[in-house]
């Protein structure tokens, strides 16, 4: 942290951080030196590449102001061993950049909890960081390793490929939609209550009695589950891929701009959660699966010959797979009813800086 360290601040940041190493107490024998000396110093083992990659959580943003803090723990390392798990990377590391407004002790104690849990329960060692003041804001950067060469990219797919996307589409979605018919409709009941609130119903969905089924896309908003274990079984299968984070017809957008090639993929073969069907009518699920982001599945390509074999070795790491679609000459992702006609949702996903 900067130089008000000088003014005061420094018991409370110090604090803070001996609060994150009391946590994360997750040990590895290749961390040489964590956090507490000026940079970590990390052992690579041999024969492997280190893949790193980095994500913010901005309040407001990325997350709802009333979102649980082991929750905004728990989903900044998660969003990061997705974008590890699209490369096929094993996880190793973290380190945490945590802007603050200020440094409330139970703010901080529940934000380490949920961070910990995940990072823990992924054999993820904390290395090190940096803690300032400002603006609630987490940038979380995760490290892993291929055996060289080996990364998953989104530039492999070819023509005659088909693809596969993990799991269930617009689970968060559909969380953030009943969350936001909330704001909607402007109760003054505290943050925390509406929440339960929405989880419980009475927002605007088709049907309000639906407890469970909204429990379980919100669990999918707040505490995503990365596909940690699929991402490596695709290793030397995949021809491409890209987890979902920004919704599947942006997501599968890049994969086939950097393949330079075109996706045709059924949106009736989208695969959706009986909870996200059973709270929203088929064309709310229809739009939430290709757009929602915050999902954090992978979309992959694999050609026709190796279907069987990747279905079987993501069955053994109890990862369901549906296959939506083809690779095929040409430019974009074309999404097509059971008529054959294309599909054209309001907006393609999410991105920043868009008016
Ligand atoms: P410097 O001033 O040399 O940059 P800091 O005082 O920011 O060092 O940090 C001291 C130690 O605590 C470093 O090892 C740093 O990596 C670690 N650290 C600081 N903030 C965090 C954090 N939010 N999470 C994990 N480690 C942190
Ligand atoms: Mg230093």
């Amino acid at each position: 942290m900067a130089r008000d360290r000088i003014h005061g601040v420094a018991l409370n940041e110090f604090a803070l951080i001996d609060v994150l190493r009391a946590h994360c107490t997750h040990v590895r024998g290749d961390v040489a030196l964590g956090i507490g000396d000026d940079a970590a110093v990390l052992g690579v083992p041999a024969g492997r590449q280190l893949v790193a990659c980095t994500d913010t959580l901005v309040a407001g943003v990325h997350f709802l102001a009333d979102t649980a803090p082991g929750d905004i723990g728990w989903k900044s390392l998660a969003v990061n061993l997705s974008d590890l798990a699209a490369m096929g990377a094993e996880p190793a590391w973290a380190m945490l950049a945590l802007t603050l407004p200020q440094a409330d002790k139970r703010f901080v104690e529940a934000f380490a909890q949920g961070f910990a849990e995940f990072a823990n329960a992924h054999d993820v060692a904390l290395v090190g960081g940096d803690t300032t003041q400002g603006p609630l804001s987490i940038t979380v950067t995760a490290l892993g390793f291929v055996p060289a060469r080996q990364a998953l990219t989104r530039a492999g797919a070819r023509a005659g490929d088909a693809v596969f996307v993990t799991g269930t589409l617009g689970d968060a979605a559909g969380a953030l939609r009943l969350l936001r018919d909330r704001d909607l409709g402007q109760s003054h009941l505290p943050p925390q209550e509406e929440r339960r609130r929405a989880a419980t119903g009475g927002c605007g969905a088709a049907d309000s009695g639906l407890q469970a089924e909204r429990t379980q896309l919100l669990g999918r908003l707040d505490r995503p589950q990365p596909r940690v274990a699929a991402g490596l079984a695709l290793r030397g299968i995949a021809t491409a891929c890209i987890d979902v984070s920004d919704g599947l017809l942006a997501d599968l957008g890049h994969v086939c701009a950097m393949s330079g090639v075109a996706a045709e993929i059924h949106v009736d073969a989208l695969p959706l959660s009986a909870a996200l069907s059973a709270t929203f009518d088929a064309a709310t699920c229809r739009e939430l699966a290709l757009t929602g982001g915050d999902d954090y599945e992978l979309c992959f390509t694999v050609p026709e010959t190796r279907i069987a074999e990747i279905v079987e070795k993501l069955g053994r790491a109890g990862c369901g797979v549906t296959r939506i679609g083809r690779i095929v000459a040409g430019a974009g992702v074309r999404a097509l009813d059971v008529r054959g006609n294309v599909v054209t949702p309001q907006r393609a996903g999410w991105e920043h800086f868009t008016p």
